[in-house]
């Protein structure tokens, strides 16, 4: 069974005029079917506007759709007696780490979540402690939130929802206002999570850097889901993505690159050592080529 799964949903945004009377709609999600399965790594990517958040505010029933119907862990997120439910299944980390930390002690703020749900004092302390665990916090539990580094602030954030004991978490360009270091730190969190704790990941993301690691990739355009697969069918289509506006890998770029100018490389290459690799592998090929026109000689 499907961990999040949606059925032609379409949300629009109404637009009003000054009055307040309703003079339009704005359709964000598009007849967009999926269906996420427990324990993998999803990323979702398109350019700004294209409906990334619209759709993940439906993960965890922030949003209810205009049609269509969307389950979390085989709940419909209509269904308004089970919200907490539903949202304690999907737990969401949003760009902005500041707008999400509210204790003034680290495993204070972890433990907000847990506590609100009713969880008894000993066990919190103990969900504490696993959360920052998982996303290497644990040495900064009694310090003040105010003075961590963003990436830091974003692994607190992560672990607050993770105390929650989520099935799925979902992260809204989590990165966008971190630094290389703090944004490395943080896929490298969750991606832990999702190995070690078999968490499902949803990463909503613009750096296509982070996006190579997923089990499979949606990329949306106006609403729509565009394109999916995995990363390597996904970067092995270079021009595509850059019509839908996307920028791709830096060396998935130098390797196509590379094969346009009639270098015999294989497409969707992801990673430097990938294309290190099938470099070394022409070089031997033409070498042995070299030799074998010499011996004829
Ligand atoms: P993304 O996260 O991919 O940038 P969004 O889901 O935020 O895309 O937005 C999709 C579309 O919905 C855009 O056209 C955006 O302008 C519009 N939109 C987003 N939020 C609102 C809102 N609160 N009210 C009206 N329109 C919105
Ligand atoms: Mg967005």
């Amino acid at each position: 069974m499907s961990i999040v799964k949606t059925e032609n949903l379409i949300y629009e945004y109404v637009r009003r005029d000054e009055e307040g009377n309703v003079d339009g709609a704005i359709r964000a999600v598009d007849d967009v079917s999926l269906g996420i399965r427990q324990g993998d790594f999803i990323a979702i990517v398109g350019h700004n506007g294209s409906g990334k958040s619209t759709l993940a505010k439906h993960m965890n029933a922030i949003l209810q759709p205009t049609q269509g119907t969307v389950w979390v862990d085989g709940m419909d997120t209509r269904q308004e007696e089970r919200i907490w439910d539903i949202r304690q299944r999907a737990g969401m980390v949003f760009q902005n780490p500041d707008n999400q930390i509210i204790g003034q002690v680290v495993e204070e703020d972890v433990g907000f979540g847990p506590e609100n749900l009713g969880v008894p004092t000993e066990e919190i302390w103990k969900r504490v402690e696993e959360s920052l665990r998982a996303v290497g916090m644990y040495q900064f539990r009694s310090h003040s939130p105010n003075r961590l580094s963003g990436g830091q602030k974003q692994r607190v954030s992560i672990a607050g929802v993770l105390a929650m004991r989520p099935r799925c978490i979902v992260l809204d360009e989590p990165t966008a206002m971190l630094d290389p270091s703090g944004r490395e730190e943080v896929i490298h969190a969750v991606r832990e999570l999702n190995q070690a704790e078999k968490v499902t990941v949803i990463l909503i993301t613009h750096y296509m850097e982070e996006v190579i690691h997923a089990d499979h990739v949606y990329v949306m355009d106006k609403g729509q889901i565009a394109m999916e697969g995995t990363p390597r069918e996904i970067f092995s289509q270079v021009e595509k993505l850059q019509k839908l506006r996307l920028d791709v890998p830096q060396v998935t770029l130098l390797a196509h690159e590379l094969r346009q100018r009639g270098l015999e490389l294989p497409e969707g290459i992801l990673t430097t050592r990938e294309l290190v690799q099938a470099l070394a592998e022409r070089k031997y090929i033409n070498d042995r080529q070299d030799l074998s026109k010499s011996d004829h000689s």
